[in-house]
């Protein structure tokens, strides 16, 4: 696509339908601005001082680094999307989008439905309550595939029965399960996608709404604005922060005697629980981090676990 003027890879891109799970889709349908139209409106508030900075992927870069996020918004973005009722409720908590939803009081329900495939079916995780974790076996997913179908055939034909009757269409729905596909317009300017992507391609996201980010993310954006998506990577999407106590913690547990990186497991946790080789030492001081409390955070699984994988993420612990 690197070949392609911007007008051409719009072209190539509008209503181009992108498949997500067994029936949904993502497509664009219009785009306004490119890399260009969020440079020309930064350019605007900074006027001489761009000189300095007059490459413009250097700029966007600047901007996203520090924030300075309104450019962004001078880019909007029109898509049709086919998604499941599950993870179309998270996906319009994002209130700063536009949103036109296909209405089951006025048409039928759309008929089809999220099936999951026998492969698919993910265990509950012990580590995080909102999450996922391993897959089922594919016997264990098979029964749990034939249940669904069943499930749905039923609920389907309920709804149908209920319509054939004269059932008005909003009351008819109530029994439809989440897994039926809905259909909605839904435009948003950039800096505000960049806020979903940054959420919904997110690890600790539902793995069904992180394959429509993706495909939002690379399969669209990332064409349309090249140097903004490169730009959103960097500073967003695989950027990490670490916080004031992580930060002391880390500095604290390389401090420690004998530690050489990277930093084992074991050093790791010893300090997390409080009886690293520093507690083999009378607390008196109250500025000690464990003695007046503020580290008892770290002996807790939820931030203790997040800051493990940080700092194995950054080759600082194994
Ligand atoms: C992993 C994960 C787990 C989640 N779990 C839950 C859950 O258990 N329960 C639940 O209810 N939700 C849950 N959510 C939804 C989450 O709380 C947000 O509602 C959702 O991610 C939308 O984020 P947002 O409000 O930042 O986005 P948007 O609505 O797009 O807003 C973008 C930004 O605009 C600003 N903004 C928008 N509206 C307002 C306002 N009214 N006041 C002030 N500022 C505003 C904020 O800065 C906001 O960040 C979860 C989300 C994720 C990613």
């Amino acid at each position: 696509m690197s070949d392609m003027t911007h007008s051409e890879i719009v072209e190539s891109l509008r209503w181009r339908k992108f498949p997500v799970l067994n029936d949904g889709f993502v497509c664009l349908v219009d785009v306004m601005g490119d890399d260009r139209s969020i440079v020309q409106a930064a350019r605007v508030s900074y006027g001489e001082g761009t000189r300095k900075m007059s490459d413009d992927r250097t700029l966007l870069r600047y901007l996203l680094r520090h924030q300075h996020t309104t450019p962004f918004e001078m880019a909007d973005l029109k898509f049709l999307v086919r998604v499941p009722m599950d993870t179309w409720r998270q996906w319009i908590r994002h209130r700063t989008a536009s949103v036109n939803e296909y209405s089951t009081r006025y048409s039928i329900a759309i008929n089809s439905m999220y099936a999951t495939e026998p492969d698919a079916w993910r265990t509950q995780s012990t580590t995080n309550r909102q999450g996922s974790a391993d897959y089922f076996d594919a016997d264990a997913g098979q029964t749990f595939s034939d249940s669904e179908r069943v499930f749905q055939q039923t609920a389907r034909t309920l709804y149908e029965e209920m319509i054939e009757a004269g059932v008005a269409r909003e009351q008819a729905r109530k029994n439809l399960p989440l897994s039926t596909y809905t259909e909605a317009y839904w435009k948003i300017d950039l800096h505000n996608l960049f806020h979903f992507l940054a959420l919904r391609m997110e690890l600790a996201a539902q793995q069904e709404i992180v394959h429509y980010a993706t495909i939002i993310g690379e399969q669209i954006v990332r064409p349309l604005f090249p140097f903004a998506w490169e730009a959103f990577v960097d500073y967003s999407l695989h950027a990490m922060t670490l916080s004031r106590i992580e930060q002391d913690f880390l500095s604290y547990l390389t401090q420690q005697q004998g530690c050489t990186l990277p930093i084992t497991h074991g050093l790791f946790d010893a300090a997390c629980e409080g009886a690293g080789s520093a507690s083999t030492v009378e607390r008196t001081d109250s500025r000690d981090p464990w003695l007046n409390g503020e580290w008892s955070l770290m002996n807790r699984s939820r931030e203790r676990e997040e800051c493990r994988d940080k700092l194995i993420r950054l080759g600082l612990l194994r």
